[in-house]
């Protein structure tokens, strides 16, 4: 069964979401990172930046230090201040050379000389004198101490006061050329008030936007401690940062806003087409599952829709429900004789009768050919079923034909011992195997009974290979015997099988060896061994039985004739007996099959007649040369209404001229009817039982010689 498979690809939709959400998702990641580059960038460049107006500021003033610094290196290491200082003119030479300056020399404002005990020599602010002690306190006296340990290098130092912070540098007042002497030497001090014009200037000589001098750092901007002689901060410069890389991502971030909203929108574009994209295939798919799941010519569901529901049902073990398989008897008929075109609108008809008779039935569906399912309610499913069949025995009406068909039912209910759907279908498929066996129109519900009778059936089929192999199935001869004379005409070979378990009727292993594809080589077989039996039986017939399906096969005249040939049995002895199911099922190539072997002489019966739906038209189309009346028509003889089917048969023979062959004569009085009523043949155990070869010898040959 070519049943929907339960595993699947990832779909179509699955792929394009999924391609959807890694698109997107690299999008975004890409945005990330450009965003994250970008702070980076800013934020990289504002700390550069930062540390560069740093770097100025230290720079400013060290180099504020450093001039004020020389300039008190020159004054002090002089060889004519060593030689004044020590002098009794040292104050008025001091105020000469540095005092006096005071009152407007851009490089200082103070000048002070401190004697060695570091009182003040001369002290003079803004060319003004002023008491140094109590104006600068007494860091004037640590920076003497520090300048004349240091020797020839000046020291300086932020000091603040009352009126702001100053610059003091420091020197050891001492000769050019010698060694400085020691501790007990006067010193020179300059200081430098920080005005707001001398900020100003280191402003703009070092680029550094913004400085202001504060007394504390305000938290946000950038600063610089002004270190005081104690090594302690005595106030700071302080300066905003410029922050260059957020004022470039400024100028920029109206493109970056941009450029999000462009990402957004193209994000959302994706999305739109990824979700119509995900609808139409859905749409697709849905379309296409209902095509995969829908038979085009009844709109019923196919095996495939069937099969999932069967497997739906199985899973949630629904219990109450049964699984009924139809099958149409007689639509091959149909379909031969007008055509599909016929046949597709039967099926049609069929579909929509379906629908009408059983409306509460579930999963109506066809699942190809003339079958059908459906499922109901497992107690109610026999009365259903049975329904259906009389529904489908009524005449369809196409085309102002009528066409009656018949239907066969194989129901199985979905026990606990069902396992799956495949199972459900089996049970339900062998059900209906049997209502076709047991003859058409039934209903039957699958029990192990089946089961076992198909293991039967396998099994037999197996010992039945290797008989017909070991050429164990062997004919015996039936008599058949002149109506008047009673004198031997001929004999009817008929196949016997006898394993150990005792004699299989022919109607039995004739029919497993059919279905089992045994019959050709079963059928040879016999009609060789009878032909070779028959052979030196000189002036009397042969009859051999065809199956339907032996004369099915296109080879089976060319058999035939190779038989006879091989064995040099003059055609004209043997009769070849068919049923008429096969001119039904095949007209065509029965017809040329019977035609060329009419052609070498061989003659046909038609066995079997009278219980069938034998039609005279077939007995003169297919050109018989002989009718066998079925032994259930010689019995009907007990009785007087049988009697009249009898006759009425026998006429219609003599009016077409084909003699007739009792079939079953068991009793004189049988013989005597049939004589008389025109029956030119006999056959039956009145006149001789199926024996075996050396039997008919001693019987009808010995005995005649
Ligand atoms: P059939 O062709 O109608 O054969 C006649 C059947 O009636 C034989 O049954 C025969 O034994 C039986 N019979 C004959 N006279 C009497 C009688 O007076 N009373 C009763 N009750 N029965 C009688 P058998 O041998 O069991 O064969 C059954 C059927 O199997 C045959 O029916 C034939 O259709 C088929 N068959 C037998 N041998 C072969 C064969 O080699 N090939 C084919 N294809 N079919 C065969
Ligand atoms: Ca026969
Ligand atoms: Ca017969």
């Amino acid at each position: 069964m070519a049943l929907f498979s339960k595993k699947r690809a990832p779909s179509r939709t699955q792929r394009v979401a999924l391609l959807t959400v890694i698109f997107t998702g690299v999008i975004f990641l890409i945005a990330a990172l450009v965003i994250t580059a970008v702070m980076q960038m800013r934020d990289k460049a504002d700390v550069i930046d930062d540390a560069r107006a740093t770097q100025a500021a230290t720079a400013a003033i060290r180099s504020f230090q450093a001039r004020l610094g020389s300039t008190v290196r020159d004054n002090a290491i002089w060889d004519d201040a060593y030689a004044h200082i020590g002098s009794p003119d040292a104050a008025s030479w001091a105020f000469e050379n540095w005092g006096k300056t005071t009152e407007d020399y851009p490089l200082y404002d103070v000048a002070i000389v401190l004697k060695p005990d570091r009182s003040a020599l001369s002290a003079y602010k803004k060319g003004e004198p002023f008491e140094p002690a109590s104006f600068f306190g007494n860091s004037l006296g640590q920076l003497a101490d520090k300048a004349a340990k240091s020797g020839k290098k000046p020291v300086t130092a932020f000091v603040p006061t009352k009126t702001g912070i100053y610059l003091v540098a420091a020197g050891a007042i001492q000769p050019f050329n010698d060694s400085p002497p020691g501790d007990t030497v006067s010193t020179l001090l300059f200081a430098k008030l920080l005005t707001n014009d001398v900020i100003a200037q280191l402003e703009t000589t070092f680029d550094i936007d913004g400085l202001k001098l504060v007394s504390a750092p305000r938290p946000g901007e950038l600063s610089m401690a002004l270190v005081g002689e104690t090594g302690r901060a005595v106030g700071y410069l302080q300066w905003p940062s410029r922050m260059p890389g957020s004022v470039t991502y400024e100028g920029v971030r109206t493109y970056l806003a941009l450029a999000g909203i462009f990402l957004v929108a193209f994000f959302l574009a994706i999305i739109a087409t990824a979700v119509a994209t995900i609808r139409s295939l859905q749409r697709d798919t849905a379309a296409a599952r209902l095509k995969a799941h829908h038979d085009s010519l009844t709109g019923l569901l196919n095996r495939a829709g069937l099969f999932e529901l069967v497997e739906e049902a199985t899973a949630i073990s629904d219990h109450g429900v049964a699984l009924a398989l139809v099958d149409l008897d007689g639509f091959k008929e149909v379909n031969d004789a007008w055509g599909h075109a016929i046949g597709d609108r039967l099926i049609g008809l069929v579909g929509e009768r379906l629908k009408e008779t059983i409306p509460h039935a579930q999963a109506v569906s066809r699942l190809g050919g003339d079958e059908f399912a459906f499922l109901c309610k497992a107690e109610t499913i026999g009365d259903t079923a049975a329904s259906l069949i009389s529904a489908l025995q009524e005449p369809f009406r196409i085309g102002g034909r009528t066409i009656e068909v018949g239907a066969s039912i194989g129901t199985a209910p979905l026990g606990t011992d069902v396992s799956d759907g495949y199972e459900l279908l089996r049970r339900a498929d062998m059900a209906l195997y049997e209502a076709k066996e047991s003859g058409r129109g039934r209903v039957v519900n699958f029990s192990t009974i089946l089961d076992e009778r198909r293991h039967e059936r396998s099994e037999m089929e197996e010992k039945l290979r290797q008989a017909i192999e070991r050429k164990e199935v062997r004919p015996v001869f039936q008599p058949l015997v002149d109506a008047k004379t009673g004198s031997l005409r001929g004999v009817e070979a008929l196949a016997r099988w006898t394993p150990e378990t005792g004699p299989v009727s022919p109607e039995v292993f004739i029919g497993v060896a059919e279905k089992a594809g045994l019959i050709d080589e079963l059928g040879r077989h016999i009609l060789e061994i009878s032909v070779e039996t028959a052979s030196s039986w000189n002036g009397i017939g042969l009859s051999v039985n065809v199956s339907p399906v032996q004369l099915r096969n296109p080879d089976f005249a060319a058999l035939v004739e190779e038989v006879l040939q091989t064995r040099a049995f003059d055609p004209k002895r043997l009769t070849l007996e068919i049923t008429e199911g096969v001119l039904m099922s095949n007209p065509e190539q029965a017809k040329r099959t019977l035609a060329r072997l009419k052609a070498i002489g061989v003659k046909f019966a038609l066995d079997d007649f009278g219980c069938g739906y034998a039609s005279i038209g077939a007995l003169r189309e297919f050109g018989f040369d002989r009718m066998k009346i079925d032994r259930s028509l010689v019995i009907a003889l007990d009785d007087h209404r049988g009697a009249g089917i009898l006759n009425a048969t026998l006429s219609l023979a003599r009016a077409l001229d084909i003699p007739v062959t009792a079939e079953g004569v068991e009793t004189q009085a049988q013989a005597n009817a049939l004589a008389e009523s025109g029956c030119d043949q006999l056959q039956g155990y009145l006149v001789g039982r199926p024996m075996g070869g050396e039997q008919v010898e001693e019987t009808f040959f010995k005995s005649a010689a």
